[in-house]
C-alpha cells in the first residue's frame, strides 16, 4: 500500500482554541515504532480535558489528540519484531513505557515514570496515520470490527482494571457512577460478566441503554434527592464497591458516603481541580478503602479484547466524521452522548 506524504488531522494550537481540520505530514516510524493507517478513533473525555487544559501536566502544542485508535499496520521500524505489515493494531493512552524505571521493573507499567501518552505528550489518533511504540501497541484480532474495537483501547481497558481494583466478590453490589458514558457503559457489562450486582447511576436520558447493558438498578442522579440514602436502602448498608467515572466532584464526594463498611471506592474520573473530602469518623467506623485506577496493563488489554471477542461486552458507539470532532466535544460536555463517540478518520 502506498503511503501518502500528507493527511487529514484535527489539531489545536492552544487550549480551548479552534479545533482545526487540516493537512499535516504523515509521520515516519522510528526503529521501534509501527505506522498505523487508522480507520476509527474513540473519543474519550480525557481528550476533552486535554483540549481544555484541565490538568496540571502540560500537553505538547500544537496537539493532535486521541488515544483510542484502531487500524492496520502499514510500515514497521527496523527493530520491530512483534508486528508485520497488514496486522491490525491499536493505539492506547500509554504509547510507550521505558521498561527500566522502578515501576516498570515491578510490572506496574501504568505508573511508568517516563511514559509517552498518545494525544497528550505525543501526537494522537485524530489523524489518518499515527506512529506507536510497537511494545505498547495493542494486537487486534484479525477480522475485528475496528469501530467497535477502538473504544476498548482506553474506555474498555480502564473500566476493566477499575473493576479489578474494586476487589469485589461474586454477588456483591457495585455502584457505577457515570454508567452511561464511554467508560461506564463498559463497566456495567464487565461487572455483570464478573458476577457483581450493578447499581448504575447517570442521567435519565441514558436509563434505557444502561438497563439494556445489564444493570440491575438504575438511579437518575438528577431526580434523586438523597443518593447515599437510596443506595444504602437498595443494598441494605451500602455498595461493596463504588467506582466513579463521572466528571463531577460532587458525585465523588457523595459516592464515598455510600461505600459499605470494608468496601472500596475507586477514583477514575478526573474533573479539573477535584478534591475529595471525607469524614475521619466515617473512615474509622467503616474502615473502607479509597483507591484510584489508571488505564491498564498490556496483559489486561488482552483480557479486555478476549471478553469482547467472546461476546461478553459490546461497544455502545455513535459514529461521527473526524471533521466534526468539535461537535462531539460539545455533546460530551452536555452529557448528551450515549456510550462512546467514535470518529471515522476518513470523513
Ligand atoms: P463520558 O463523558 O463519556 O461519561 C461521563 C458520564 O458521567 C456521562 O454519561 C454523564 O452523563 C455522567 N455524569 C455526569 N455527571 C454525573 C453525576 N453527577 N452522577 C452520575 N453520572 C454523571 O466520559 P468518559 O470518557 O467515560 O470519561 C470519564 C472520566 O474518566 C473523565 O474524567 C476521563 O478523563 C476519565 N478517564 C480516566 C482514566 C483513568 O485511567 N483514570 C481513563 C480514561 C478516562
Ligand atoms: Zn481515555
Amino acid at each position: 500500500m502506498s503511503i501518502p506524504k500528507t493527511q487529514k488531522a484535527v489539531l489545536f494550537r492552544e487550549h480551548n482554541g479552534p479545533l482545526l481540520y487540516t493537512d499535516v505530514p504523515v509521520p515516519e516510524p522510528s526503529d521501534t515504532e509501527i505506522l498505523i493507517r487508522l480507520s476509527y478513533s474513540g473519543v474519550c473525555h480525557s481528550d476533552l480535558h486535554a483540549w481544555r487544559g484541565d490538568w496540571p501536566d502540560p500537553t505538547i502544542l500544537p496537539l493532535i489528540g486521541g488515544h483510542e485508535g484502531a487500524g492496520e499496520v502499514v510500515a514497521i521500524g527496523s527493530a520491530v519484531k512483534n508486528f508485520k505489515v497488514g496486522d491490525l493494531a491499536g493505539v492506547k493512552w500509554i504509547n510507550r513505557t521505558c521498561l527500566t524505571c522502578e515501576y516498570c521493573l515491578r510490572g506496574e507499567e501504568t505508573c511508568c515514570m517516563n511514559q509517552d501518552i498518545s494525544g497528550y505528550t505525543v501526537q494522537g489518533t485524530f489523524q489518518q496515520y499515527v506512529v506507536a511504540d510497537a511494545i505498547q501497541a495493542a494486537k487486534i484480532p484479525p477480522g475485528a470490527d475496528l469501530a467497535e474495537v477502538a473504544p476498548l483501547l482506553c474506555a474498555g481497558l480502564t473500566a476493566y482494571k477499575a473493576l479489578k481494583k474494586a476487589n469485589l466478590q461474586q454477588g456483591e453490589w457495585c455502584a457505577i457512577i457515570g454508567a452511561g458514558g464511554g467508560l461506564g457503559s463498559y463497566a456495567v457489562q464487565f461487572a455483570k460478566a464478573m458476577g457483581f450486582r450493578v447499581i448504575a447511576i447517570d442521567a435519565g436520558n441514558k436509563s434505557q441503554m444502561i438497563k439494556d447493558l445489564g444493570a440491575e438498578v438504575f438511579i437518575d442522579f438528577t431526580q434523586c434527592d438523597d443518593l447515599a440514602k437510596e443506595v444504602e436502602r437498595i443494598t441494605d448498608g451500602g455498595a461493596h464497591g463504588v467506582i466513579n467515572f463521572s466528571v463531577s466532584s460532587k458525585a465523588m464526594n457523595v459516592g464515598i458516603k455510600y461505600v459499605r463498611t470494608l468496601g472500596t471506592f475507586v477514583i477514575v474520573g478526573m474533573p479539573a481541580n477535584a478534591v475529595i473530602e471525607s469524614n475521619v469518623g466515617d473512615h474509622v467506623n467503616k474502615q473502607f478503602n479509597i483507591t484510584a485506577s489508571s488505564v491498564g496493563t498490556r496483559a489486561q488489554m488482552e483480557d479486555v479484547l478476549s471478553f469482547y471477542s467472546r461476546g461478553l461486552v459490546k461497544s455502545k458507539i455513535q459514529v461521527f466524521p473526524l471533521s466534526q470532532l468539535s461537535k462531539v466535544y460539545e455533546m460530551m460536555e452536555k452529557n448528551k452522548l450515549q456510550g462512546r463517540a467514535v470518529v471515522d478518520n476518513w470523513r
